[in-house]
């Protein structure tokens, strides 16, 4: 039986000065981004609380790209500018259920070579609509990729650098191809390093453990987040490098990231976790955090913007 088309998302989107429906928007084929992957973006989740859209950590978010755009030798427009533009997306377009947007800047000169100066700059920020990226509902059934993850010195994965993501899309694949939900990147020490998309977190001895900012990461502003709510919550974490077998014998392993929330991993390389289930831990921290993203706690309201 044939599937109903999927939706066309023709919201209003923002493209280095104008509005136009998405589907109208146009780079010419020699954009320079397009070319050689010189771009970084932002992926922005607003929660539909019934009566309007709150953006989550969007400062958090526009100071993250506006600080690697910097380091891409790419002039970003200010924070306050791109937050206006996002804004403006949700006011145009007056969505009534839980939105993602995607921010990016990128060079749109269409000069020939891999180089990033003298390259023209653009900016555009899209929205779609966005439910789970990943079922949070049920476990993730992940492996460890055989693709190492970007070092730091070759593509600084914290950018979140446009042609970074072929690495990820690599892992990705080879998770979906061989029967997995998600990929799990060790970085080239051979250490445990995040997902695709995800920051991770391992539970071992009651307490959060998560690789620390020196292992080839994307600092994550969800997983910045679980640090202050286990601290809220009184549970311990700690930033650290992690081999690639604690992840067998942890009790817990969850996943973070502002597509997939917080998404539990029911097996890695075919050994379950814990029984299977989602751990007390992660349950808690889970609850906490849709919590504060649907405002439904007012102790984490500086975390929404109303738009
Ligand atoms: N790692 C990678 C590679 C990602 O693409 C993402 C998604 N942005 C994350 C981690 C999670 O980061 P954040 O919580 O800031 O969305």
């Amino acid at each position: 039986m044939s599937q109903p088309a999927a939706p066309v998302n023709n919201s209003l989107a923002y493209l280095n000065g104008d509005w136009q429906p998405l589907t109208e928007t146009v780079v010419p084929v020699n954009t320079h981004a397009l070319q050689y992957g010189t771009g970084c973006f932002e992926g922005i989740r607003g929660y539909w609380d019934g009566k309007r859209i709150n953006l989550l950590f969007l400062a958090e978010h526009l100071d993250r790209l506006h600080r690697n755009a910097k380091l891409l030798l790419m002039q970003a427009p200010t924070p306050a500018q791109m937050s206006a533009i996002a804004c403006e997306i949700v006011a145009r377009n007056q969505p009534t259920a839980n939105i993602y947007l995607r921010p990016m800047v990128f060079k749109k000169g269409t000069t020939m070579g891999p180089v990033l100066v003298n390259v023209a700059d653009g900016f555009m920020t899209y929205m779609q609509f966005l439910g789970d990226y990943l079922d949070t509902s049920k476990g993730l059934n992940v492996c460890v990729s055989s693709w190492c993850r970007l070092s730091d010195n070759s593509l600084p994965t914290r950018t979140k650098a446009t042609g970074g993501y072929l690495n990820s899309a690599l892992a990705k694949s080879e998770a979906v191809l061989n029967g997995y939900d998600e990929a799990i990147f060790l970085n080239d020490r051979g250490q445990v390093c995040e997902g695709s998309a995800e920051n991770i977190f391992i539970v071992r001895e009651g307490m959060l453990h998560t690789p620390d900012r020196t292992a080839d990461i994307l600092e994550g502003i969800t997983r910045r987040a679980m640090v202050t709510l286990a601290k809220d919550l009184g549970i311990g974490v700690i930033e650290r490098p992690i081999a690639r077998t604690e992840l067998y014998v942890s009790d817990e392993v969850f996943l973070v990231g502002t597509g997939c929330q917080v998404s539990y991993v029911r097996s890695v390389d075919r050994r379950i976790i814990g029984d299977g289930s989602r751990g007390p831990l992660t349950t808690r921290i889970q609850q906490a955090y849709e919590d504060a993203a649907y405002g439904r706690n007012p102790a984490y309201s500086s975390w929404l913007t109303p738009a």
